[in-house]
């Protein structure tokens, strides 16, 4: 098989953290060492070396600027699970700090994505782990970034398995901790693994679409730059962002997969000094632009629930084209994109980090955690986190215990397409939870759906009506197509 040869010198890392002193440079190198030696005849599925595999998560944690020691056990994080290595003999060489975080990440161990009841075990696990030391949370996170991106050597069974999970688990908890760019790589690199067709869909339509020419996107760059300086806004920079693939196509579904709805597929970066820079550079801009009624967001007053701060607007270019712009403080940039690592970074961290700070971004695990502690109950617990983590899906269940992941509003229509389309084509009826109900009965969380199949059944022009999922829509349809006029007076009954 064919892999890129990878360059594992640890000057690589070092090159992200530019301040690393001499003692966490000497750690890092022993630490490569130290796991190259374990790891050593052990190979990936591509065929390279095991080591590849725990250097590259080292880059992923340097890359967030995290602290020596979290890189350290980053790239020691498989030495405890896989080689012959003990838990004495990391701790005589690297010390007990650092073996609790390879611990830590063993612990956590190989997550699955398989039954609800189990998948709840995962996360609650992640709880137990980020009220321990968040940190476990982020190498596991930089581990699981650099597997998903080699997903094209493992077995075509497991990848959409892994995948999933990196959507549903991974990328789930990368947001919450405010992680926005490790977040988005996690699902643009799961997207077309999990969901291919809708993936090369998104692709087509982000293809098709020009919202903005470059030569339009440098005149209002120039035109702001020059307007900004006159009044004296003090800009560090203006970058411009494309949307990643899957939030696209997230938001594609919300609109009807009409991209033209969709304004923010290219946006303007303003990246300022200070807040109140922020609303100056505002009111210029609106004062030269027009802004789109109902498109100004101000979450630096109001901060999402992951903590997001920035301003969001959208104007017209004066030249045909419209473009949205978010407006932010460099701090509020790197929280945006590294979040909880912003406060654990190399530059923060021993240097009076907040505590307070800190608690507040994570309390919500401890929280949970404490929650769940009072609440023996299960049910009730697996709805708080449903509420948190779940929401607009709903994970029902085939007879023997399968977990299929749908869309909230679905229907057994949609769940018998989702299982195979020739499902979704003999569907003649169908229980839920043992009792028969019509087709368009709204499936809810922890149903065990029952298809019946008979095969004089077919698919019914009404169907769409009331079927939520982009699959089973296009299926109907496709159906209907090709079985032609003749039978489109029956499917009509
Ligand atoms: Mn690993």
């Amino acid at each position: 098989m064919y892999y890129e040869i990878m360059d594992t010198s640890p000057e690589r890392i070092f090159a992200f953290l530019p301040k690393l002193s001499l003692a966490d440079k000497a750690l890092i190198n022993h630490a490569c060492e130290f796991a190259k030696k374990a790891h050593e005849g052990q190979l990936r599925k591509s065929g390279e070396p095991y080591y590849n595999h725990v250097f590259a998560t080292g880059i992923n944690l340097a890359k967030l600027k995290m602290d020596a020691d979290t890189i350290a056990a980053g790239i020691m994080h498989d030495v405890l699970e896989d080689t012959q290595v003990t838990e004495q003999e990391m701790t005589e060489a690297f010390g007990e700090h650092i073996t609790k975080l390879v611990q830590g990440v063993t612990k956590l161990g190989k997550l699955r994505y398989s039954g609800l009841e189990r998948h709840v075990e995962s996360l609650r696990k992640f709880f137990v782990a980020a009220a321990d030391d968040i940190r476990v949370v982020v190498i596991k996170l930089c581990d699981r970034l650099h597997n998903i991106q080699t997903l094209e050597y493992v077995d075509k069974e497991k990848q959409k398995r892994i995948a999933l999970e990196t959507i549903e688990l991974h990328a789930r908890l990368a947001d919450r901790l405010g992680m926005g760019r490790l977040k988005a790589e996690l699902e643009d690199a799961a997207f077309p693994y999990v969901y291919p067709e809708e993936y090369k869909k998104t692709v087509e339509l982000f293809n098709s679409m020009q919202p903005i020419s470059d030569d339009q996107l440098d005149k209002v760059v120039a035109k702001l730059q020059d307007d900004l300086s006159v009044f004296d806004v003090q800009i560090e920079r203006i970058d411009s962002r494309i949307k990643h693939l899957y939030s696209l196509w997230k938001k594609l579904q919300r609109y009807g997969m009409d991209i033209d709805k969709i304004y923010d597929v290219i946006a303007l970066r303003i990246i300022v000094d200070s807040v109140s820079d922020c609303y100056q550079a505002l009111g210029v801009i609106h004062g030269l632009y027009r802004p789109i009624p109902g498109r100004f967001k101000d979450y630096i007053a109001i901060p999402k629930a992951n903590g997001y701060k920035s301003l969001h607007t959208t104007i017209f270019t004066g030249d045909g084209a419209t473009l949205e712009i978010q407006i932010r403080t460099k701090k509020m940039h790197e929280e945006a994109e590294f979040g909880i690592a912003s406060h654990l970074s190399y530059k923060e961290i021993g240097k009076n980090l907040s505590e307070q700070e800190l608690k507040r971004k994570t309390g919500w695990t401890k929280e949970l955690l404490e929650w769940q502690k009072d609440v023996s109950h299960h049910a009730e617990f697996l709805k708080n986190l449903q509420a948190d983590f779940f929401q607009n899906r709903v994970f029902v269940f085939t007879p023997k215990g399968d977990v299929i992941d749908l869309p909230e509003g679905s229907t057994p229509i949609d769940f018998a397409y989702a299982l195979h389309s020739q499902i979704g084509e003999r569907t003649a009826g169908a229980k839920v939870n043992g009792k028969l109900v019509p087709l368009d009965t709204k499936l809810n969380n922890r149903d065990i759906i029952e298809i019946d199949v008979k095969e004089t059944a077919m698919p019914k022009r009404k169907w769409l009506d009331f079927t939520k999922t982009t699959l089973a829509k296009r299926k109907i349809r496709q159906y209907i197509r090709e079985n032609g006029g003749f039978l489109d007076k029956f499917l009509t009954r």
